[in-house]
């Protein structure tokens, strides 16, 4: 068998390069993560060869003794992770876990009610030319301008004038812990289902570091490579009153084969997600994103027109308000990967730039946690950004902090024994 490396050199090179990217930089986008060496063995191991459409004991081909025996501990592992009745570990990501969660729940032109995407919802729950959009009736809800929280008033007055089938919790772009009793009471006075959608903070509530929503909404979906630090995929928790409908709606409703080699890649990661050393990295990511926070929020910084949203974090990331400030979204995301940090540029609420520009940043420090990092080094790569968010943007400033990141990245190596093929 020719290695990678001769059978296809282009691609072997083009994946050394990003190995030597991810060591390099500090990567600060909020929904990465660096998968574990034995997550990614498992994802490139011979199960990507394996036809299994159908469940455990329940397939459509034959030879499946052995994935049967890797779902299964897939499941079993993520339902005791999160105390969940019943769980799909099939979607092939979020977008299609959601897709299915909908659909078993779902006749198209029902009406759902999700936050809006510029406000910090998910293109899937409700953004108009995605699929939630197109075949649901979609009602939005927002954060209160006052404060950037989600306004719970308005959630409840939307819900009673338009009777919702299904009201969708979560977000991409939220700092602040969501009420979960208080959807499921709204739901349940307007007959409605309750979709929590956790694929940004599931690795915090896997490490007891933020509420469940588990007890609290009829369906629970979450992507496993956000902070939760798996492969990319998907997974439906359920009550078990739902499971069957959940099932049949991922398979045959919207996809075919699983991807046996993820699941498998997925039972390791649900794991790992159970041990102390995976507690102890959600508490730095936590304590890295508060530090970061802080040093936002100091006078200096403020007064060059850099604010956080919300006053502060308490997830895993931190929105950067630039409204007040003389950078844009853009221009700051690339002055930070100019310094070798990379982060993404993101709306704020009530942004009056044009969503390729936008207002704000979004930046996370899962990855940061992962790689190693303590409150001493998440001190350092604030006061870097700080610097770079407030400084002249000169080549010899960026320069600087530039050595100021390399020198951390070379304090928590990355994937020392990997050579990328
Ligand atoms: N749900 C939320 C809240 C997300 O933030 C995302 C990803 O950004 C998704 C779902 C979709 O996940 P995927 O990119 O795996 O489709």
């Amino acid at each position: 068998d020719v290695p990678l490396v001769e059978a296809d050199p282009e691609v072997a090179a083009a994946i050394g390069a990003e190995l030597h990217r991810q060591q390099s930089t500090l990567e600060m986008i909020a929904s990465e993560n660096f998968a574990p060496v034995s997550v990614m063995r498992a994802q490139g191991s011979v199960l990507t060869n394996k036809y299994a459409e159908g469940y455990p004991g329940r397939r459509y081909y034959g030879g499946c003794e052995n994935v049967d025996v890797i779902e299964t501990l897939a499941i079993e592992r993520v339902k005791a992770l999160f105390g969940a009745e019943a769980a799909n570990v099939q979607p092939h990501s979020g977008a299609q876990a959601n897709a299915a969660a909908m659909a078993a729940l779902l006749e198209p032109g029902d009406t759902i009610l999700g936050l809006d995407l510029a406000h910090g919802g998910h293109l899937t729950h409700g953004m108009r030319i995605n699929f939630s959009g197109r075949l649901y009736k979609v009602v939005a809800y927002h954060v209160r301008e006052s404060d950037n929280l989600v306004d719970m008033d308005e959630v409840e007055r939307l819900a009673r004038e338009h009777r919702p089938k299904m009201i969708i919790a979560g977000w991409s772009a939220y700092p602040r812990h969501l009420d979960f009793a208080a959807f499921r009471r709204i739901a349940d006075e307007v007959g409605a289902y309750l979709m929590v959608d956790m694929a940004h903070f599931a690795g915090l509530v896997a490490a007891g570091l933020h509420p469940s929503p588990v007890p609290h909404a009829h369906i629970v979906t979450t992507t496993t490579h956000k902070t939760l630090g798996g492969p990319r995929g998907g997974v439906i928790l359920s009550t078990g009153d739902l499971a069957k409908k959940i099932n049949s709606s991922v398979f045959p409703g919207q996809q075919g084969g699983p991807l046996e080699h993820v699941i498998a890649a997925k039972a390791v990661a649900f794991k790992i997600a159970a041990s102390d050393w995976f507690a102890d990295r959600q508490r730095r990511t936590l304590e890295g994103a508060r530090i970061l926070a802080d040093r936002l929020l100091e006078p200096d910084t403020a007064a060059a027109g850099v604010r956080v949203l919300s006053g502060g974090t308490d997830v895993h990331l931190v929105l950067v308000d630039l409204r007040e400030s003389e950078l844009d979204g853009r221009q700051a995301e690339d002055r930070l990967h100019a310094a070798g940090i990379t982060v993404n540029r993101n709306a704020v609420p009530f942004d009056p730039r044009p969503p390729m520009v936008t207002s704000g940043l979004r930046i996370g420090t899962p990855a940061l946690a992962t790689r190693g990092f303590q409150a001493a080094d998440f001190a350092e790569v604030s006061d870097v950004i700080a610097a770079a968010l407030t400084g002249d943007g000169s080549d010899a400033s960026i320069a600087h902090l530039r050595g100021r990141v390399e020198a951390l990245a070379a304090k928590h190596p990355l994937y020392a024994a990997e050579n990328g093929s």
